[in-house]
């Protein structure tokens, strides 16, 4: 057993959701620490601006509000660590987390936000355009390309809702989907099929993006003819499935069959007592920063209710 002193509250992550828990359990006096994980911020860092969560009249940028976000929840007395919590034992009362394959952690509560991870296509240019034409967010990032042409890759439920979105905002939208139907329901279909603002484009691969600060143009092929084109498009749309960062989690907390942790609904209690979860890594629904604060909130105020119910504070 370690000996290292035993947390009242430990929080996994580093976006809105996990900041906005610290926030909540510190000014509750629960000492709380948070680890960052590897990517420190979260998802926000490697966005431009943020125009839609409230309080910033002006808009954001994502790295300057997750800084925001960890001097507020520092300034209550949370205790920041930059790390990766590698591994966890989750059942009983005392749970015991891995710090960086080395480190013991043991803490009373656990709070999950891990958030989610965009998949990308893997093209050699997509990550230099991220943020400069390129956006795994339509919601996020469509308001930028007011009046321009924009194409958006995927067929699923995602992309359709996404097309459908720029199509009020973008002169026009192309739907790149890789074969020859979609995979979203066919009410999200008969949207976009009926939508005169969105050309599909079936059988299509990107094969580059073209630019030179920014995003130009993309290259296409034909899946079938094999056949190449250009297509000039200022932005350029990622919609082919977020992955939730819970591997570690796995066998041990209840997820669904794509890994996002079950809560119960509206609260963020899991199937484990004491261990909570917010945000992206339970929410493959509205994956939005203001939503994950607001459930981080809820994770804090249940895990400060269980830790007094159980008298363990
Ligand atoms: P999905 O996994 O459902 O769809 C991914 C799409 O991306 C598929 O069309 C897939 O093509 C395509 N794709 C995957 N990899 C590539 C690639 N390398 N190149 C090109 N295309 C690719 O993800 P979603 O994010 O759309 O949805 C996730 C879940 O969330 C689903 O259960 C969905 O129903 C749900 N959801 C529901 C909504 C609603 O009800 N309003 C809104 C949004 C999501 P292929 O089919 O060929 O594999």
């Amino acid at each position: 057993m370690s000996n290292s002193p035993i947390l009242d509250v430990a929080i996994i992550g580093s976006g809105p959701a996990g900041y906005t828990a610290a926030i909540y359990a510190a000014r509750a006096g629960l000492n709380p620490v948070l680890f960052t994980g590897a990517q420190p911020g979260g998802q926000l860092t490697i966005t431009n601006d943020v125009e839609n969560y409230p309080g910033y009249p002006e808009g954001v940028m994502g790295p300057k509000m997750m800084t925001d976000f960890m001097d507020q929840a520092k300034r209550f007395g949370t205790d920041v660590r930059f790390g990766s919590i590698t591994g966890v034992e989750l059942h009983g009362d005392i749970k015991k987390l891995i710090l960086d394959e080395k480190e013991e952690i043991l803490a009373k509560t656990v709070i999950i936000s891990t958030g989610a991870s965009a998949k990308w296509l893997g093209l050699a240019n997509e990550q230099k355009f991220n943020g400069n034409g390129v956006s795994a967010c339509a919601v996020c990032d469509g308001f930028f390309f007011r009046g321009q042409e924009v194409a958006i890759v995927g067929g699923g439920d995602t992309a359709c809702e996404e097309a459908s979105y720029l199509s009020k905002l973008a002169s026009k939208v192309y739907m790149l989907v890789r074969g020859s139907s979609m995979r979203a329901s066919q009410i999200m279909q008969t949207r976009v099929l009926n939508n005169p603002n969105i050309e599909m484009l079936w059988n299509s691969e990107t094969v580059d993006l073209l630019g030179d600060q920014t995003l130009e143009a993309i290259e296409i092929k034909n899946r079938i003819t094999e056949e190449t084109s250009i297509l000039k498009v200022t932005g350029f749309f990622v919609a082919i499935g977020h992955k939730p960062n819970t591997d570690i989690f796995k066998g041990q907390i209840d997820m669904d069959d794509s890994g996002y942790i079950q809560t119960v609904p509206g609260r963020s209690y899991t199937n484990i007592e004491g261990v909570f979860a917010c945000g992206d890594a339970q929410d493959n629904v509205y994956r939005q920063a203001v939503t994950a604060a607001g459930t981080g909130c809820m994770a804090a105020l249940d895990a400060e209710r269980y830790l007094a119910e159980k008298e363990l504070i």
